[in-house]
């Protein structure tokens, strides 16, 4: 009898419809998704009727739950994270974060009309890549330059412009693999061009390279070891020594730098990672980099080289298909302006920031986050412990980045319970489990996000 009541009761999906709630949300929500909703919490309260509960089916509470249901299915499925894994350069986390200068220059070109493809000057088209080619020319020193989606292209769209149908000469010791399924030996093969492996995995020297150029060759190309070390028993043949090769074989020479920094690491005790303008004025014909590794931009491949080549490059069709959108270029443009002085570079640029912060700082921030956990989430102990981050997204392997932790353990929750309800909560906040024990990374975590990764914490584990 209650039971067959209780159904009576239960509204139809029209009369929530119509319901003031349905009006509500028909203004903010999409129609289907308000009625995907209802349709379901209906039924959901359906069977909770048949099988004996006596659940509250006044509309007041109906569109409580109705809400709740369409706001998880509209809900921003790609969205920001804290993250607190001290890997500064994280490839699933969205590689580099933007400087916010740059947010301006993308709104302004996003929501209107742009010079995007017109010379304004001339009043005729122009080309998209004319609005960054001036500042790399300038920051790098090369001839000409151009850009297009990532590095993977850019990599892919040199080999097939200038090298397709003929031969590549690569040392055994540069056959990378990035993640994703990038390997040097699969984008040869994508882009018609022959893969001609010289020298051994640890050892090549110049006489590799003379020995196996000849007619068929069109190409030096040198790979930069961007996500590993060969240790040992070793030798390779140097940029500069390879562009002499190139010279005197009459051998183009291109570099596929990876990261692609222009601020100079030396002095901050990071010696492997070349800087752009150096590898320029060695006399590389083409040097290839990201956007948003060291460069801390937007995702993007850049080009830079010489004029001729750099044309001929840019004019295959290959480039149509690879080429940047002008968001992206907006993004490229700004940050390549803060990178024109090397000194706000280091402050404004965010992967540089937080890849050169002191100790102290670092320090300091875990410090505080220990202390607002301490006072304000009952059942966590939290401690400060010394620790390792790292560069990540390919760049610096083996650099050692000396960096503070707060080591967060929870009363009667393990470990993986704990990182994933962190993971998975409104905010979500990446860690990683170190001796079985979840620790967050201050190098990683922004002064900005200190406040909102505590509310994070306390509803994951209170
Ligand atoms: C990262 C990397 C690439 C690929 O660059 P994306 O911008 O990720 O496409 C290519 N070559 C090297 C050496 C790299 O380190």
């Amino acid at each position: 009898m209650e039971q067959k009541e209780l159904l009576r009761k239960l509204p139809s999906v029209d009369e929530v419809l119509k319901s003031p709630y349905g009006i509500k949300w028909l203004k903010a929500y999409p129609r289907r998704y308000i009625l995907q909703a209802i349709r379901n919490i209906i039924a959901f309260k359906r069977t909770e009727i048949l099988e004996g509960f006596i659940p509250d089916v006044s509309l007041n509470a109906i569109s409580r739950d109705i809400e709740i249901k369409i706001e998880k299915l509209v809900e921003r499925r790609l969205r920001p994270v804290i993250n607190a894994t001290g890997v500064v350069i994280h490839t699933n986390l969205g590689r580099a974060p933007l400087p916010p200068e740059v947010l301006n220059n993308i709104m302004d070109v996003a929501t209107g009309y742009s010079n995007l493809e017109y010379n304004l000057e001339e009043g005729r088209r122009g080309e998209r890549y004319d609005h960054v080619r001036w500042i790399l020319k300038d920051i790098t020193g090369a001839e000409d330059a151009v850009v297009v989606n990532n590095n993977a292209a850019a990599v892919l769209l040199c080999l097939s412009a200038i090298a397709r149908g003929r031969e590549v000469i690569v040392s055994r010791g540069e056959l990378i693999e990035i993640g994703g399924s990038f390997r040097i030996p699969d984008v040869m093969l994508q882009s018609g061009a022959l893969l001609k492996e010289v020298g051994t995995t640890n050892r090549t020297n110049s006489g590799d390279y003379e020995d196996s150029v000849d007619e068929q060759t069109a190409l030096l190309l040198k790979v930069h070891q961007s996500n590993y070390k060969v240790i040992g028993f070793t030798e390779d043949v140097s940029i500069g020594e390879l562009v002499g090769i190139g010279k005197r074989m009459g051998v183009p020479v291109m570099f596929d730098l990876g990261s692609g920094c222009f601020t100079d690491l030396k002095p901050y005790g990071i010696h492997d990672e070349p800087v752009v303008h150096e590898i320029v004025s060695e006399g590389v014909d083409i040097v290839t980099f990201s956007g948003d590794k060291l460069l801390g931009g937007p995702q993007a491949g850049i080009i830079v080289g010489r004029k001729a080549l750099v044309e001929r490059i840019a004019r295959h069709p290959l480039a149509r298909a690879l080429r940047i959108d002008k968001l992206t270029l907006a993004a490229l443009e700004a940050t390549l302006l803060c990178h024109a002085d090397p000194g706000k570079a280091r402050e404004r640029i965010p992967v540089l920031r937080t890849l050169l912060q002191g100790d102290e700082v670092i320090r300091r921030r875990a410090k505080k986050i220990q202390l607002l956990i301490k006072r304000n989430v009952r059942n966590a102990q939290v401690s400060i412990e010394k620790d390792e981050s790292q560069a990540g997204g390919g760049s610096l392997p083996g650099v050692y980045l000396p960096t503070y932790v707060v080591a967060l353990k929870v009363k009667g929750m393990s470990a993986p319970a704990v990182e994933q309800r962190l993971r998975r909560g409104a905010v979500a906040v990446i860690t990683r489990i170190r001796a079985g024990t979840v620790v967050l990374d201050a190098r990683t975590i922004r002064d900005s996000e200190v406040k909102p990764l505590l509310k994070a914490i306390k509803e994951a584990i209170c």
